[in-house]
């Protein structure tokens, strides 16, 4: 499922205090979503200990958009049949499990790039992605193969 801006409002301040320069926390929810804003912006989110629980929360929820930042990778869930293409045709899953994907069975590692869980794919660890860091090549191999366009790429 993918990250309502409601969610991340849920766990604001819910003050409206401006100081992230936004009118309102529901408008800075909604641009954290669409990555034109980050969580430190909100600067009493931050600086107040009692938003600490609310802080970790957002952080664990933030994750998989803070490393589509970084390797402007993004599964759309709701798009996905699980056909398990991006899986097979990742080329880090070849060169790290050649057994599992070699069998038809998928990767056996424990921490691939991306994995089939419930019917959709996950990722799993976007780590390993030959997009992620500072050697990053700008590998398209998932999305190309993906049938139901489940898969983009945000640059920037
Ligand atoms: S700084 Fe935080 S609390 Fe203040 S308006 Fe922005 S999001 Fe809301
Ligand atoms: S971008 Fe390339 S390396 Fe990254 S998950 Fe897709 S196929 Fe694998
Ligand atoms: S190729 Fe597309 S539809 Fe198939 S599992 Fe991957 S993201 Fe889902």
């Amino acid at each position: 499922m993918a990250i309502t801006p409601m969610e991340v409002y849920k766990l604001l301040p819910k003050t409206n205090c401006k100081k992230c320069g936004e009118a309102t926390c529901m408008s800075f929810a909604f641009k954290v979503i669409n990555r034109e804003r980050k969580l430190e912006d909100c600067t009493p989110l931050f600086e107040e200990k009692k938003y600490a629980p609310q802080l970790e929360e957002l952080k664990k929820m933030l994750k998989g958009i803070e490393e589509a930042t970084e390797t402007g990778l993004i599964v759309d869930e709701e798009l996905c049949s699980g056909c398990a293409n991006c899986v097979v045709v990742c080329p880090v899953h070849a060169s790290d499990d050649p057994y599992g994907m070699g069998s038809g069975y998928g990767p056996t590692i424990d921490d691939p790039i991306l994995r089939i869980e419930d019917g959709v794919v996950k990722v799993i660890n976007m780590k390993k992605c030959r997009r992620y860091g500072k050697n990053r090549i700008l590998c398209v191999a998932c999305r190309e193969n993906c049938p139901s366009d489940a898969i983009r790429f945000v640059e920037g």
